[in-house]
């Protein structure tokens, strides 16, 4: 996927942020971090691009123990380097779109 190519839902996670919706957790990542007196788990998934985000913490000390993310297909942005700026840039780029759509609609 290019910058270019990529589908605006994952532009706009990349550059708005996730809309993060808890989830059952679903035994994936992270096994060493078992639920238990210390631990919980904590599992999401994006309402918008589905990106899903393992979570453990501890409980006691509130530190974040682990951390990772199963990106959906077509999210990453492979054999390029892309700054964020480039990234807000195209973002930019689609609303003006969608605002002279809108505009012409009407
Ligand atoms: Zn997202």
């Amino acid at each position: 996927m290019s910058i270019k190519t990529i589908d605006a839902e994952f532009v706009e996670c990349r550059v708005r942020r996730h809309r993060w919706d808890p989830i059952p957790d679903d035994g994936g990542h992270g096994r060493k971090y078992k639920e238990s007196r210390s631990v919980r788990r904590l599992t999401m998934r994006c309402e918008r691009c589905h990106c899903v985000r393992h979570e453990a913490w501890n409980k006691i000390t509130g530190d974040i123990l682990f951390v990772a993310y199963d990106y959906p297909e077509g999210y990453s942005l492979s054999g390029e380097e892309v700054k964020p700026w480039d990234l807000r840039r195209e973002y930019l780029l689609r609303l003006d779109r969608l605002d002279g759509k809108i505009k012409l609609s009407r």
